[in-house]
């Protein structure tokens, strides 16, 4: 079904650009994704080519400056590019792209020496070089502050020790960005730094791929780290600073996982709708069933609430302000939110939601990790929670 059934009467939020962007990313979902992705999961990736092109529409460096081959846009132009790329129905096609441009690629765009930048940033900006991030440990994934990976100075170098589990693009990866502790102190928020290990740096091992539930599109790793040396230089920023430079770019992650997640909501009411409308049953459309219709347009109403949302906390953020109640709602209510889509469309389309051909099925079990990945709905809760209580929006 063509989209121009969507509403996208114009948004106080987007400019001409924003919408100039939207429309060339859903053209490329439908010619370059869409026909090919199922391939993708049987792989278990990305094929780099397609990220190579993506680099060369302009898609993997819109929030990046023009002298690395940016289009230097806002936080609205990522929720632009990950709204359209959940509508792929392709969860996994969609985070190995957004974990490239929102979530690891920013740690060496903000926090690298100029030197660093200038060798990596045209390469990331033109998917030359792929990035990952890796925080979560098999010990250490809500409390970042529990990591227990080491790197101690060395002369010109550091040395790192320790595991990391669940790494998006961790085994096709060419930069990751490793959160490791530089110091064991009484302040655990001081002890994390940021470091930059190249694929090949001795000591460092992709330890295996892992089979998923989901996202089987997306190849994610367990890295080990066994006296990896990296050179003193590929520090992130200042020693001892990588817990507030995570944090920092939780903010701007959780926004876009919420544009995705919104994006793979609209696409699943979509092809629900769609459904409904050619599937009969006791005499007629099972769209003329009131309790489906009802059903379907209650969730379209909060999905239409989530992306507003979305929007809004997207848009505090590109002004400078302290959004992270907000981005904490984004992040609860839409990972929430796409399961119970999730839930209800597949019920719709009966036992054909059941068999791995559907989209739905796919859609549903990619939706999952929603409530889990970057800030699972428990946490951001407590981060909601703990500024209702002081009535600001800086948790005490
Ligand atoms: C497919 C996939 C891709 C990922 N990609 C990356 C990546 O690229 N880089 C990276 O660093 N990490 C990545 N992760 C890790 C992800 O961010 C973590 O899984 C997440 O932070 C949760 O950590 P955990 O799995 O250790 O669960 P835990 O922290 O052990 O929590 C388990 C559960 O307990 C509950 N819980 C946790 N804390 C609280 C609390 N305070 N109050 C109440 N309940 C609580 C939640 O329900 C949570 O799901 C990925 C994970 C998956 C599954």
């Amino acid at each position: 079904m063509p989209d121009e059934r969507r509403d996208d009467r114009s948004s106080p939020y987007f400019s001409a650009e924003h919408e100039i962007l939207r429309a060339q990313v859903r053209r490329f979902v439908e010619t370059e994704i869409k026909p090919h992705a199922q391939a993708w999961e049987s792989a278990g990736f990305v094929p780099r080519e397609v990220l190579r092109h993506m680099g060369k529409l302009g898609f993997l460096g819109i929030r990046y400056p023009s002298e690395y081959g940016g289009s230097e846009m806002d936080v609205l132009a990522s929720v632009v590019l990950a709204e359209e790329l959940g509508r792929s129905t392709f969860g996994g096609v969609a985070i190995t792209v957004l974990v490239h441009t929102d979530m690891a690629s920013v740690h060496i765009y903000n926090s690298a020496t100029r030197a660093m930048k200038d060798r990596l940033m045209p390469d990331i900006v033109s998917g030359t070089k792929i990035t990952a991030v890796a925080i979560t440990e098999p010990g250490a994934g809500s409390d970042v502050k529990g990591i227990r990976t080491s790197a101690r100075r060395d002369g010109d170098e550091y040395v790192l020790n320790g595991t990391k589990m669940f790494i998006t693009n961790g085994v096709y990866a060419d930069l990751y960005c490793v959160a490791a502790k530089t110091a064991l102190g009484d302040r655990p928020s001081q002890d994390i730094s940021m470091f930059l290990v190249e694929k090949g740096a001795p000591g460092f091992i992709i330890e295996k791929k892992l089979e998923k539930h989901g996202w089987r599109s997306s190849d994610t790793a367990g890295l080990v780290f066994e006296d990896c040396r990296v050179p003193a230089s590929n520090l992130l920023g200042a020693e001892g600073g990588g817990f507030y430079a995570i944090l920092h770019n939780f903010q701007n992650e959780r926004v876009v996982m919420g544009a995705m997640a919104m994006g793979e909501a609209q696409a699943a009411i979509d092809l629900t709708l769609d459904w409904v409308t050619q599937r009969h049953a006791f005499g007629s459309q099972l769209w003329a069933k009131q309790a489906i219709r009802h059903r379907l347009a209650m969730l379209a109403a909060k999905v239409e609430a989530g992306r507003q949302l979305v929007f809004h906390a997207a848009w505090l953020a590109a002004r400078g302000d302290d959004a992270v109640k907000e981005v904490s709602m984004v992040k609860a209510y839409c990972g929430e939110l796409v399961n119970e889509v999730m839930y209800a469309c597949l019920q719709f389309h009966g036992g054909t939601g059941f068999i791995q051909e559907s989209a739905i099925e796919r859609m549903a079990r990619d939706a999952r990790v929603h409530t889990i990945g970057g800030g699972a709905t428990e946490v951001m809760l407590d981060e909601i929670a703990k500024r209702l209580h002081t009535g600001s929006n800086c948790a005490t």
